[in-house]
This record gives structure tokens, sequence and C-alpha cells, in this order.
């Protein structure tokens, strides 16, 4: 029974808030599409990653792990790190491969190498090294410093060292004597006047190359980054080129090196549509390359293996229509039906996903620091006495305002708040006034939306609306920093918070950062069908924390984010599973204040003199004592050696 003293409307909030399960809050999310089987929500309402210890598998709660981070003193943001996942992808794709090989009947290997690029932390190339063993796993270099660090971490003779990029004499004596020193590396000729100073160096060093040569494909991916392949593409050799290199090969005596043709097709190519036509061009290259008389052997196709961010299973951009063995298995066959119809052995196959491998591994989570609710407000504003016209009008506009004529009144009161806006600009109405009137529109918005909240159909125009009536959720965290594709390329990625999801989040959220930049906000987010503007959260208690997190955030994030509002780089914690506990390891204190400084050129120490010089002037002038000289500088100084993002 109700009680007598609860509005309806109490009584409806009540009653929709218990009917609510963890499990809604994971279907409302959405999390078993994208998780992986990851991610999921537990019983409490928490989200939990799935780890793996000796004695099996448990899912731990990221709300206890950010606790306990936060008892020993790290504080948010925080990247978190879980070398399990990355772990696990990299055993799917490999025995996706070995799987897809023998139904396949194929006669090739399958090795692949992990694009440095991608995700260059230490920690990364180390756990590849040391997991990857396993599956003679090797990396993929596209520049000098990459190829240096990659010496230092893969030493498996049978693991692959492809080379990319463009090369100069120093990469190529470097990547030489690696071979020599019997790493299996790969030159590949990015353009063609790479080629002399390869046969140059060989010829100095004494070491024949195996080179490989890039393909410019003219089957074009799909998705963002669809310019990478394709005539338009700055990498790879165009059919002319390739030719033109293979005579001088020949000319010189070299071709007997030519051992591999790769392609790139560009990254998250969400349809597998195009992942087979790559496939088919590239290898009818690959067959007649053999028929030129280059021995070859080895096909590597690239990344561009997509993951399903939104989890719609579609070939939206933010999503692909093909699992890793349907990715695998299409590849796989592909080349073997162009190579069989041709003649030419199957060649051993590596492929260079990135994105695919790595995306899973970090978690970005952040508290919320506060909130603005839309200006929207239940209580009628006042009515003051001489009103002016037009806000009479908008008062009017509440009064008959009905379910049957929301559009109508909707158009009213936008153009009644845009008359007094404009009486305002020509001196004939005051801010008061102004205020005022903005006010009411607020209020009537307020009950338009929960008029909308009724209907089965919402009008096209009053659609909009909605979307204007959001709560924006300040994160401490900073887009330009940790989510730079959210910014650049528009990316979608899974948002949701980590706790209180048995609790039903009535709330329609954007998040913004801490940046004060308009673009700092994340406004699109994931939906089954389209994309979503709004981000359901719950109710934010000041006294309180209420964390949100940002998943699949492993790939390219971490070294794209740049200094914006000069917020650092965050702190990043590796979690894995010991005994059934969570254990973290390899943390990795964000930047101070006084490291961003350093980046861009101030020397702190100088900064220190140079605020003292100030105080102490102001001491001699008389505006402060010596002891506030020393508590100002105490600050200043504490404020450089702390965390760029807010301190609570
Ligand atoms: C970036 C890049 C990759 C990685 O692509 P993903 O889509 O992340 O798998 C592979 N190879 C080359 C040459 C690249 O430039």
């Amino acid at each position: 029974m109700v009680p007598p003293t609860d509005t309806a409307e109490k009584t409806a909030k009540r009653k929709a808030a218990k009917d609510w399960s963890p499990a809604k809050s994971a279907e409302l999310y959405g999390i078993e599409n994208w998780g992986h089987g990851f991610f999921g929500v537990n019983k409490h309402g928490d989200v939990t990653v799935n780890l793996t210890d000796d004695n099996g598998t448990a899912d731990i709660s990221l709300h206890e792990v950010i606790e306990g981070l936060r008892d020993r003193g790290t504080h948010l943001p925080v990247l978190l790190r879980f070398r399990d996942l990355l772990h696990n992808r990299i055993a799917e794709i490999n025995s996706s491969f070995r799987k897809a090989i023998k139904d396949v009947g194929f006669k090739g290997s399958y090795r692949g190498v992990y694009p440095i690029k991608v995700n260059q932390q230490r920690q990364v190339i180390e756990e590849i090294a040391e997991f990857g063993k396993q599956f003679h796993y090797g990396l993929e270099a596209g520049s000098k410093p990459e190829l240096i660090a990659a010496l230092a971490h893969m030493h498996d003779p049978e693991a692959y060292l492809v080379c990319n990029g463009y090369k100069d004499e120093e990469f190529i004596d470097l990547a030489l004597n690696a071979q020599k020193m019997g790493l299996r590396v790969m030159l590949v000729l990015e353009m063609p006047s790479e080629l002399d100073l390869i046969l140059e160096r060989s010829r100095k060093l004494g070491i024949l190359p195996n080179l490989g040569v890039r393909v410019r494909l003219s089957t074009r991916g799909s998705g963002h980054w669809s310019e990478s392949a394709g005539d338009k593409s700055v990498f790879g050799l165009s059919a002319a080129q390739v030719i033109e290199a293979v005579d001088r090969l020949k000319d010189s005596g070299y071709l007997g090196c030519l051992k591999m043709l790769h392609y790139h097709q560009g990254s998250q190519i969400p349809n597998i549509a195009a992942i087979r036509e790559g496939a088919t061009e590239a290898t009818r290259m690959y067959c007649d390359l053999i028929k030129e008389g280059a021995p070859m052997g080895v096909l590597d196709i690239g990344g561009g293996m997509a993951v399903d961010y939104d989890g719609s299973h579609t070939n939206f951009h933010s999503s692909c229509n093909y699992s890793v063995q349907e990715y695998c298995a299409d590849v796989v066959e592909t080349i073997a039906q162009i190579c069989d119809k041709a003649g030419v052995a199957h060649p051993n196959l590596i492929s260079e996903s990135g994105r695919a491998v790595v995306s899973y591994y970090s978690v970005l989570v952040f508290n919320i620091l506060d909130v603005t609710s839309a200006q929207t407000t239940d209580k009628a504003p006042a009515v003051p006495e001489n009103a002016p016209q037009n806000l009479l009008n908008l008062i009017e506009v509440n009064k008959v305002l009905a379910k049957k004529n929301l559009q109508e009144c909707f158009n009213d009161a936008v153009y009644y708040r845009d008359q007094m806006r404009a009486q305002f600009f020509y001196g004939a109405a005051t801010l008061r006034e102004r205020g005022l009137a903005e006010a009411w529109f607020w209020h009537i918005l307020t009950k338009i939306s929960k008029l909308l909240n009724d209907l089965d159909e919402v009008p096209e125009d009053l659609r909009e609306l909605s979307s204007t009536l959001v709560d924006y959720y300040y994160g401490n965290f900073s887009l330009f920093q940790s989510l730079p594709d959210s910014w650049a390329i528009e990316q979608i990625f899974p948002v949701m918070p980590i706790h209180r999801l048995d609790e039903r989040p009535l709330n329609r959220a954007v998040l913004a950062d801490i940046t004060c930049d308009c673009d700092g906000k994340i406004d699109r987010f994931i939906d089954k069908e389209d994309v979503a503007k709004i981000l359901p959260l719950h109710d934010f208690k000041p006294d309180e924390p209420y964390y949100v997190a940002v998943f699949l955030v492993g790939a390219y994030q971490e070294t794209l984010g740049d200094l914006h509002n000069l917020l650092g780089d965050t702190n990043v914690v590796g979690v894995h599973l010991e005994n059934g506990k969570p254990v973290y390891t390899h943390e990795v204190e964000g930047d101070t204040v006084a490291d961003v400084l350093t980046y861009v050129e101030y020397d702190p120490k100088e900064l220190v003199t140079k605020f003292r010089n100030f105080a102490e002037k102001a001491v001699v002038e008389g505006r402060i004592s010596p002891k506030e000289r020393r508590e100002i500088l105490d600050i200043y100084r504490t404020g450089l050696g702390g965390y760029t993002y807010f301190e609570s």
C-alpha cells in the first residue's frame, strides 16, 4: 500500500528504483555485448573483471580494486591494466589461426607480430615477449626507436621481427646486424627509394637481407582509416613500383632476398567483406611475384582486425561484423583458394593485429567531482510586479501547457525567451528580468520533458529537447590525455559506472572532463541501434565517491594523448590474481605538475625562485608577513610536486 503522504511522483520513482537489478544494469550498459566475457556485473551491483591464477578464474570487483588503491593512497584517475586479458587475446588470436589452418587444410604456418606503435609501454612489450613465447609471437617496429626497444626484449629466433616505416642507414644497419645475431628480421620496402640504401648497406656489412615489399592495394578498407590503403595511401608500393623494384632486384642479383609480401588495409576494419577483398588482391600479387622468380614464402596481412566497441556486431565504425575466429577462417580460406588456383604453395602467414590484441587490456577509472543539472526546476519561479509582456507570455505558456499541445508550447517558450534576450540586448529589459524569463523557460521545459516520458512516440522536434535536458557530470580525467580518439575521430568507447548497479540510474548524463574545454566531453555513447547522446547515471552524492570507467582503452590511447591544459599521464596500476585475490603490480605514478611543466621547457627550480622573489617583494611592501611568505611558498612547492589531476 502507498502511504497517503507520498506524492504520485515519489512513488513512481521509488517503484522504478525498486524494480531494478544488477542484471538490468548489465543489459542497459550492454556489458555482455562488448565485454567479451572479460567484464560483467555481480550480484552486489559492481562491475567485475575475470582474472585467472593457478587455481582457476575469479570475477574481481573493480569497485573493490579501486577502494583498495585509495586505501593505499593512489589517486584517481587511474589506468588499470589486466595482463590476463592481454594474454587471453594473444592466445585467442593464435589458436583461432591454428584452428582455421587445420580446418582449411592450409599448408603454411601462422606467426603473429605485435605492432609496437599501438601501445608502446614497456610493460606491454615485456608481457608480449614473455607470454607470446609459446606462440613465437614477434614484434613489428615502425621506426628506429621502436626497433631499439624491440631488440632489447625480443630474442626468440623463431619469432619474426618485421621492420616497417621509413628507414635510414642506422635503422638498416641495426636490422641487418640483428639478423646476423640470429633473429628473424624482415626488412619491408615501404618506398621505392629505400631499396638502394638497403642494398648498399647489405653489401657493406656482408649480410643478405630478408626483404619484404609493402604493397598498396586498390581495395580500400572501410572505416576511419580507409585512406591508409587505397591509391591515396602514402605507404606501400603501387603495382608499377613493385614491378620496378623486382626488375632492380633481378638486375642486381638480389631477387633471391625477396621473401615477403606485406599489406595493411588500415585499422578497425568493421566489414569482413573488405578484409576478404584485401586478402584476395594481395594473394594475387603474391602469386605473381613467385611467377616473377622471387622465392617469397611469407604473406604478412597487416593489422585491421577490429574491436566491437559498441557490442552491436555490425559494420558500424566502432564495431565489426565478425569474430576473431571468423576473421581467421575467412583470411586463411581466401588465401588458400587463390594460391591453389594459381598452383602456388601456401605461404606462411604473419598478421600484425594491434588493436585487437591490446584494447581490452586497459580500463580508465575516474571519480565524478561534481554535477550540474540541466537547469531544470520543478518549482515555479517568481512572478514579479510590472513584468514585461514577454515574461507574462511565458507564464501564460506554462499555465496552458498540456499533453496535447506540447509542441506548440515548446515553440512558444523558445520564441518568448528569445524575444526577452533580444530586449535585453537593446537595453529594453534588465538582467534580472531576463534571468527570470530564462528560469520560467526552464521550468516549462522541465514540465514538457516529464510529459514526454509518458508519450509512446516522441515528436521529431522534441527529440532534440530531450538531449538538451541533460546533467553534466564532471569527471576527474582529461579526454585529450586519456581518450584522444574520442575527440579526434569520434570513436565510441563503452562507458559505465562500476558500482551501484543494483540501483536504477535515473539521470541523463553527459560527461565533461576537467579541462573546461568545450570539446573535453563525452556525449556519444554506445547503443545497440544507434549512437546514444546520453549515458544513464545515478544521483551524485557529494559525500560519497562515484566511479565511472571507460573500457577497451588499451589500443592507441596512451601515447597519442597530449598535454592539453597540462594535465599529464595518469597513475597506472597492473592488476592480476594471486590465490583468488587481486594483486597490484607495476604501479607507475602519473606526472607531477613539475613533470608536465618541464615538458614545455619550464624549470621548476627557476619557477620557485621567481615566485619567491615575488613573495619577498610583497613582504618588503608590507602586503604579507614573512610567515605568510613561508606558507605561500610551501603551497607553491607542494603544488609543483603534486598530481596534475584533482586530488581529494
Ligand atoms: C598501425 C599498424 C598496424 C596495427 O593495426 P591494427 O588495426 O591496430 O591491428 C599494423 N601494421 C601496420 C603497418 C600499421 O601501421
